[in-house]
Parts: C-alpha cells; sequence; structure tokens
C-alpha cells in the first residue's frame, strides 16, 4: 500500500490550515459540488485558489497529490432528468428546448474559460463531442419514445462528462498538468443496478490504483474525474445515485488511501439545520461518521447516505468546505471528535416530499411473516423504505416512502396483497420526517419527552415515531405543512444557535 514515508494518519490530524508546512505530499481527494463550478468565474477560482493552492504547495516545499472530482454544473442533473420524463410522454419541443440550453450553457462556459488559444480550442472540441454523443443518444431515445435505466444513467452521465474537461482545461490554463477522466476511466466498477448502483470495492481498487496512482507520483498529473459515474462490469455507465459525486469521492480516497476527502460546497460546513430552514443554524466543527451518516439519512442533503461507507473502515477524514470561504476550517467528519462531549442532539433535519402508506388489516394480528411479505412486494418493485412502524396490535403498518414511488407502491400492494393479507391501504401523500441526530441521545433519558413537548409547544400533530436501536436518532413523521415549525422548535429547544459558544 503506502510506502512509508507517506504521511500518516497521526500527522494527518495535526494538518494545518493549507498543509504549507508539511515537507512530504499529503494525498487529498476533493470534490467540488455543482454550484461550486457553475460559471466560469467560479471553475477559476476553484482551479487556482483552490486546486493549485494545494497542488502547488506555496511554501516550495514538495507538492501535494491531489484527485479532482466534480459534479454536473447545478441544476444540469435536473434538467437531464426532465428531459428523460419528456421523452417518456413525448414531448419533443421540450426535450430541444431543455438540451438546447445545457448545450448553450456549456458550450459558453468553454469559449469563454482559457486564456491560451490552444487549449481554449482542445476543450471547445471535446465540448462540441460530448454533445453530439448526446444528441445521437438522445435521438435514439426520442424514436422509441422509451428511457431505459440503462439509457437514464448514459443520458444523466452527460452533466458531469461535460464538466470535467471544464476544470482540466481550467487547471491546465494556469499551468498546471491535468487530465480529465470518467468514472469508468478512472477505475470505478459497479453492479447494473442503474440510478443507484454500488461499486464493486475489490475490482474498483485494483483499476483505481492502476490507473490513478501513476499520475499522481510519477506523472505529477492532476486528474479530474467525473463524480457520480461509474461502469458496469459490461462497460455500460451507471450512476451512483443523487449527491453520488461525494460517494466517488469517498470510493477513489478509499483506493487510494487518501489522506482526507475534501466535499468542497457552497456552505461553510455540516450545520444543525438546513441553513434555508433556519437562520440561525452553525457550523458544526467535528461530528462522527456515525452522526453524519445519520443526517444523510434524514435528509441533510449535503452528502450521499452511503459515502462514508468506503472511508470508514480506514478512518479517512471528511472535511466539509466552503468554496466561496476557503479559509473557513468547515466541519470534520471523523471516528472520534473531541467537540461537544455534551452535547445530546447535534442536529435537526427534515426529509420532505414523502409519504405515508398505512396498511391494516385484520389477518395481519398474529400472523409471521406479515412484514416481509410486505416488504418483499415493495422491494420487488424497486421501492426503497424510508421509515417503519407497526403498533403492538399488529393490525396495522405504517411506511414512509418517497412521493415518487408513491404510485407505484399502492398500485403493488392492491395488485399483490389486497383482499388478501390486507383489507385497506390508508395514504396521506404529503408528509416529512423530520429526526432529531446526536451521539449525545444515546442512553440519555428524557430526550423524547424534550422533542415532542416542543413540537407540541407549536400545536404540530406527530403522525408516526420511530426511534433506531442506535439512538444516534429520534425521527417522528408529520404534515409536511409543518415540516419547517418543526425543525425550527427543535432548533429552539436544543439551543443549537448556541453550539459554538
Ligand atoms: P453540492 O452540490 O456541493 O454537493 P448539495 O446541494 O448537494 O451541494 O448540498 C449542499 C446543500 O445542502 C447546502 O447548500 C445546504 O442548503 C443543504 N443542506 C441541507 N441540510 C444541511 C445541513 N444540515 N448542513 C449543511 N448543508 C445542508
Ligand atoms: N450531479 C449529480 C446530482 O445532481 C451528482 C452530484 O451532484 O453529486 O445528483
Ligand atoms: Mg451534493
Amino acid at each position: 500500500m503506502r510506502p512509508a514515508n507517506q504521511p500518516t494518519k497521526a500527522r494527518v490530524k495535526n494538518l494545518s490550515r493549507f498543509s504549507l508546512a508539511l515537507t512530504i505530499p499529503l494525498r487529498l481527494v476533493m470534490k467540488f459540488g455543482g454550484n461550486a463550478v457553475s460559471s466560469v468565474e467560479r471553475i477559476r477560482h476553484v482551479a487556482r485558489d483552490i486546486v493549485a493552492r494545494y497542488v502547488q504547495n506555496q511554501d516550495g516545499h514538495r507538492p501535494n497529490h491531489v484527485v479532482a472530482v466534480v459534479s454536473a454544473i447545478k441544476g444540469v442533473t435536473d434538467d437531464l432528468i426532465q428531459v428523460c420524463d419528456s421523452i417518456v410522454r413525448g414531448e419533443c419541443s421540450r426535450v430541444e428546448s431543455l438540451t438546447k440550453s445545457i448545450e448553450d450553457r456549456h458550450r459558453s462556459i468553454a469559449s469563454q474559460l482559457c486564456n491560451n488559444e490552444s487549449y481554449a480550442s482542445e476543450l471547445s472540441s471535446i465540448v462540441d463531442m460530448l454533445i453530439k454523443e448526446m444528441n445521437d443518444l438522445l435521438r435514439g431515445m426520442m424514436l422509441l419514445n422509451e428511457v431505459t435505466p440503462r439509457s437514464r444513467d448514459y443520458l444523466l452521465s452527460f452533466g458531469e462528462r461535460l464538466m470535467a474537461p471544464m476544470l482540466c482545461y481550467a487547471l491546465k490554463d494556469i499551468g498546471i498538468r491535468a487530465e480529465h477522466l470518467t468514472g469508468k476511466d478512472a477505475g470505478i466498477v459497479t453492479d447494473s443496478n442503474y440510478g443507484d448502483a454500488r461499486p464493486l470495492m475489490d475490482t474498483t481498487r485494483l483499476r483505481v490504483r492502476h490507473r490513478l496512482i501513476p499520475m499522481l507520483e510519477q506523472e505529477g498529473v492532476v486528474p479530474v474525474v467525473t463524480g457520480f459515474i461509474g461502469s458496469d462490469q459490461h462497460g455500460n455507465i451507471t450512476t451512483l445515485g443523487r449527491g453520488g459525486s461525494d460517494y466517488t469521492a469517498t470510493i477513489i480516497a478509499s483506493c487510494i488511501d487518501a489522506d482526507e476527502v475534501m466535499l468542497w460546497t457552497d456552505v461553510d460546513g455540516l450545520m444543525t439545520a438546513d441553513p434555508r430552514m433556519v437562520r440561525s443554524a452553525q457550523v458544526l466543527r467535528e461530528v462522527s461518521y456515525a452522526e453524519a451518516m445519520e443526517m444523510a439519512l434524514f435528509g441533510a442533503k449535503y452528502l450521499h447516505p452511503r459515502a462514508l461507507e468506503p472511508v470508514l473502515e480506514k478512518g479517512i477524514p471528511i472535511r466539509i468546505r466552503n468554496v466561496f470561504n476557503p479559509d473557513c476550517q468547515g466541519t470534520t467528519i471523523l471516528k472520534s471528535p473531541a467537540a461537544y462531549p455534551s452535547k445530546i442532539v447535534k442536529a435537526v433535519t427534515a426529509i420532505r416530499s414523502v409519504s405515508l402508506i398505512d396498511v391494516r388489516g385484520s389477518s395481519m394480528v398474529g400472523s409471521p411473516g406479515t412484514a416481509g411479505r410486505i416488504f418483499n412486494v415493495l422491494g420487488d418493485s424497486r421501492i426503497n423504505i424510508i421509515m417503519i412502524s407497526q403498533g403492538p396490535s399488529e393490525s396495522s403498518i405504517s411506511m414512509v416512502v418517497r412521493r415518487s414511488d408513491l404510485d407505484n407502491a399502492v398500485n403493488a400492494l392492491e395488485l399483490n396483497l389486497l383482499g388478501r393479507l390486507i383489507k385497506g391501504i390508508n395514504v396521506t401523500d404529503d408528509v416529512a420526517i423530520i429526526a432529531v441526530v446526536g451521539s449525545g441521545m444515546r442512553g440519555t433519558k428524557g430526550v423524547a419527552a424534550r422533542v415532542f413537548g416542543a413540537v407540541a409547544k407549536q400545536g404540530i400533530n406527530v403522525i408516526m415515531i420511530a426511534q433506531g436501536s442506535s439512538e444516534l436518532n429520534l425521527a417522528f413523521v408529520v404534515e409536511d405543512k409543518h415540516a419547517e415549525d418543526a425543525v425550527r422548535a427543535l432548533h429552539d429547544e436544543f439551543e443549537l444557535d448556541r453550539i459554538n459558544q
């Protein structure tokens, strides 16, 4: 694995602000989110003020080894998803207008990004080639009026594939050696679960090391890798789920034994609540892997829920940093945080756009395997159940699913179980899951009383409750229109606006 002279994990903990004082290279994976790279100025800023600063190690010591991972420009993946929906509905003019705006945006950035003329023309021809490939694919999809999971992933890949060359050429333009690669080129091999693929880590490790380590160690090149995408064993492009660029960064970090992963985004770090919901939300200096994972699972959208898996075992720290405020230290996610030992709750999160399904039936009472049959039916229809609760009477089971899965879920239950195992299905289609997260909740008495007391004081009705046995979170469901009030009430109750005082 790493040569003996490489930094140890103990040294990494002492990483100074820009690692400028270290004489040996650190291996860093830096991921840039869609908002960080959404204009010519922002891409140049990322290249010059962030990547170059770490690569060059301005004290004149040996440079750091940096792998950059980029997301699509903010909104582009959403637009490509809309393109898919429009293809299915046969809305040709909508497909054209959406793709035209994606093309124009990228062509315009490509034409302004580089001062060096030959780089400018190379970049423009790469962008042209990708746009041609995208249009060829779109023609096929429109001809068939069909979007398969495979063609959808192929289409969604263009957001990141158009972005990676941009950052690469912005780096070249300021004299940094760089090469752009897709996740597939970089060696990320996944299963064929399109839309939510998982890496096959053993193969991926071998391939990523083989591809990236010589670039870092011998060629002195910054690999600029597309986030979000890999390829299955047959070479088809797959995507890793929404927000998957975080996952790409941690997969690569684990493969190359990185010293640190930096997730550069548009907020100062992981916060006590979504800053768009709670104005007084504070940046957390440190959180544990377990807490960050709970927060990600319960809707703090800043992080892909599985992104921590690849780095857990090796204990590689993740830092969340703000590209617009690079001097702020952000949040470090690590095994054993030292900050806030006495805090019971560290964050309040909300999952919006979810629906509640209640299934009931007297034949469910005392009948072993009932829950299993219901979950199998939903699992076979590829519906992810986010939260489950069964009352002690066993005559009903409540489940929360994404609103986009609701129709399929209800259809599957009706077709397979209604009239037999279950007698009725009730749906509340506009709910939100609110969760409080913090390792200090474990074994602490009275947390639930405080949570539900604070919510009741706002006159908000709690529809369903669940707490995992890890006691790292307490989650409950309310009508969506009460979500923001509930989050604010809990933020106040646990005085999270004063967490850093
Ligand atoms: P990126 O494109 O950089 O991956 P995302 O949009 O995926 O960025 O995630 C960052 C956003 O997550 C922030 O702009 C913020 O509004 C939102 N967010 C939600 N909950 C939190 C939280 N608890 N802490 C920080 N950001 C949060
Ligand atoms: N572009 C992808 C998305 O919007 C991946 C990412 O941004 O991390 O989900
Ligand atoms: Mg993200």
